[in-house]
């Protein structure tokens, strides 16, 4: 038997299902990542019509089966749609690299509204700060530290100093620093210089609510979004490839 479930979520994905129907994937508040149809959608007088584009936030009542792959939309209140984001090419594809992460990351029956309502916030802050940028490097060391695999960026990882003037080797692998002494530099590639670890510091310790007013100079050696992503990937296992941010990298 079918139930019907009532949940926030956010569209993640969309595509077209013969002529009048819609296809999506949610990110859901109370039930993790659902996959649905929405019919007739595409139909004159739908009273789905619009609400369920890309980066929509809604509120939907789904007729839900555990055992179905495919779940049926009844109706969706849209709450944000974002259009600061969607209209601005500045800013679309790092919120929409936001909600790539999260579907090819997020397992699909795992579900946490906490998790749920810190994305939103990511996407509110792509919509209100000047570096969306900064957002997505926020995103990603969040992400990681979400996953269990929270990078160590405070001390040198086998002699504990804390200064590193000279720079710091950050080891993928360790997920943690080496500094110049104890590190054999032939096999270190990735060497941050003191302001790019200062500056991830600080990231690592901002308030989440906050971070669209984070403001930085950049100028960073190097470049923290293949960083980050590189790092997942090691911690993951798979390869992360992601389609939205291939017109900005
Ligand atoms: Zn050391």
């Amino acid at each position: 038997m079918a139930e019907m479930i009532k949940t926030k979520a956010l569209v993640i994905h969309s595509i077209r299902w013969h002529e009048t129907s819609k296809i999506v994937t949610l990110f859901s508040r109370e039930f993790g990542l659902i996959k649905a149809i929405a019919r007739g959608v595409f139909r004159k007088n739908s009273p789905l019509a619009g609400r369920l584009e890309t980066l929509n936030l809604i509120l939907a009542i789904i007729s839900f089966k555990e055992t179905r792959e495919l779940q049926i939309i009844t109706t969706a209140d849209l709450l944000e749609s974002f259009p600061s984001i969607k209209s601005d090419w500045q800013r679309l594809p790092y919120a929409l690299a936001i909600l790539e992460l999260i579907q090819k990351v997020i397992h699909p029956a795992h579900k946490d509204k906490v998790f749920f309502d810190f994305v939103v916030q990511m996407i509110r802050a792509i919509s209100l700060t000047k570096t969306p940028l900064v957002v997505l490097w926020y995103f990603l060391l969040k992400l990681s530290s979400y996953l269990g695999f929270k990078p160590d960026l405070d001390q040198c990882s086998i002699c504990q100093k804390k200064n590193f003037k000279d720079g710091v080797f950050f080891i993928l692998q360790k997920g943690g620093l080496v500094c110049m002494d104890c590190a054999n530099q032939a096999l270190h590639q990735l060497k941050l210089t003191e302001y790019d670890l200062s500056f991830l510091q600080k990231l690592q310790t901002f308030p989440y609510k906050k971070i669209h007013e984070l403001d930085t100079k950049f100028g960073f050696s190097v470049d923290f979004t293949t960083m980050l992503l590189q790092y997942l990937n090691v911690h993951l296992g798979h390869p992360l490839r992601l389609e939205s941010l291939k017109m900005i990298l």
